[in-house]
């Protein structure tokens, strides 16, 4: 079946073409990805054709740069039906991608050249990885990709990126309502985050790994935000791990704002990269509860979220806030490319006054496309 013969889709590229503005083109798009998200819910009373004619609607508009969300699973397995006859559709999808690829490289090559002023100095956590990216693809080689493991990663490196921006840009307790309501995002969210992770030269979770390595494994570690509970499955120590949802039954799930340790109770509290809700003091107040006094307060964050130059926090600023919330700096070490460290203790003693502290803001770490 040729695109032409798909008249719904043709006239769905005719009227994105007739837009006049940006505006107006994201309208008719997120139209389009409304009606095909309600279809798709309902996928029994979807015939083949119509879903041929959503994929390629999804795969348009992904091409025009839109995030596309959902359908994912939809996309590659009817693509890679046995059935499915368009071969050389996937050869000439495949040539669009390249070439959009190819654009999107260029204008990005032409922007940073026009852009290459003082503040580039300070890149941005996307270009590091988007570096370290393309190296990996020259080593993997493209030719050894098949037109479906490219799809299967574009598409769910979209999702991935929207489900960052929505931890990033709300409260812990929303993200823990969006993840109850559909637990396979936080597989998504986790399967890309490992993927943007393994183009960081260093992993900050191995580091706090050796700081725990080279102190008494007696002390009693919360780890705030553990991911896949990589610091408990490489310590000794006990340690109490900390997400919104897991596979692994060893994982407490709760929004850390309100985790059931008893006060006073913990020797070490890690964040590592996990300081992503709007709320964010609130999940530091409840490390300070939890904490026993001198204990550690042991920060690990994305560096591009603590550089005033590009819109980020003043780290003096932010480590003031949490001296004022009951601890004392220890050191700092900010001679990692991609994140920073950060080491209290909390005070012996707590000020009775509470004070209203003044947090910096910390702007959300958000990944580039590829
Ligand atoms: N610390 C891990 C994972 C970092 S990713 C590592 O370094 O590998 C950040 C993690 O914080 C995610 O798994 C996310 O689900 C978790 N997180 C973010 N906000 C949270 C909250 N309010 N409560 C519990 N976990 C949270």
């Amino acid at each position: 079946m040729a695109l032409s013969g798909m008249r719904g889709l043709s006239v769905f590229i005719s009227d994105i073409r007739n837009c006049q503005n940006k505006e107006q083109e994201r309208l008719r798009v997120d139209k389009e990805l409304g009606n095909i998200r309600t279809r798709f819910k309902n996928e029994k009373g979807l015939t083949p054709y119509e879903k041929k004619k959503y994929v390629w609607k999804m795969l348009y508009i992904y091409m025009l740069g839109y995030d596309v969300d959902f359908g994912h699973m939809e996309a590659v397995s009817l693509i890679s039906a046995p059935k499915y006859p368009e071969k050389q559709l996937e050869v000439r999808i495949e040539r669009v991608m390249e070439r959009s690829d190819r654009k999107r490289k260029r204008a990005r090559r032409h922007k940073h050249r026009s852009n290459q002023t003082e503040t580039n100095k300070h890149k941005k956590i996307g270009e590091d990885e988007e570096s370290a990216a393309n190296n990996t693809k020259s080593q993997g080689g493209s030719k050894s990709s098949t037109f479906l493991d490219k799809m299967r990663a574009r598409l769910s490196g979209g999702h991935f990126r929207m489900i960052n921006e929505k931890l990033y840009t709300c409260t812990g307790n929303e993200a823990l309502d969006y993840f109850k309501e559909d637990p396979a995002l936080f597989n998504v969210y986790h399967t890309g985050y490992q993927e943007q992770m393994s183009h960081w030269p260093e992993q900050p979770v191995n580091i706090i790994v050796k700081w725990l390595k080279d102190h008494n494994p007696s002390l009693i570690v919360a780890d705030f935000g553990c991911g896949d509970a990589r610091l408990a499955r490489n310590v000794k120590n006990k340690v109490f791990s900390f997400d919104l949802v897991s596979n692994d039954p060893s994982v407490i799930t709760c929004d850390m704002s309100n985790t059931p340790l008893d006060s006073s109770f913990i020797d070490v509290a890690v964040f590592c990269l996990s300081l992503m809700g709007t709320n964010f003091p609130s999940y530091l107040q409840e490390a300070q509860r939890v904490l026993k006094p001198c204990g550690w307060l042991l920060i690990a964050e994305v560096k591009s979220r603590f550089d005033p130059n590009t819109g980020g926090a003043d780290p003096d600023r932010f480590s003031k806030a949490i001296c004022e919330l009951g601890f004392t700096s220890v050191s700092k070490d900010f001679s990692n490319k991609m994140f920073i460290l950060l080491y209290f203790k909390k005070k012996e003693k707590q000020n009775s006054k509470v004070k209203e502290i003044e947090w910096p803001e910390l702007k959300p770490c958000l990944y580039k496309r590829r």
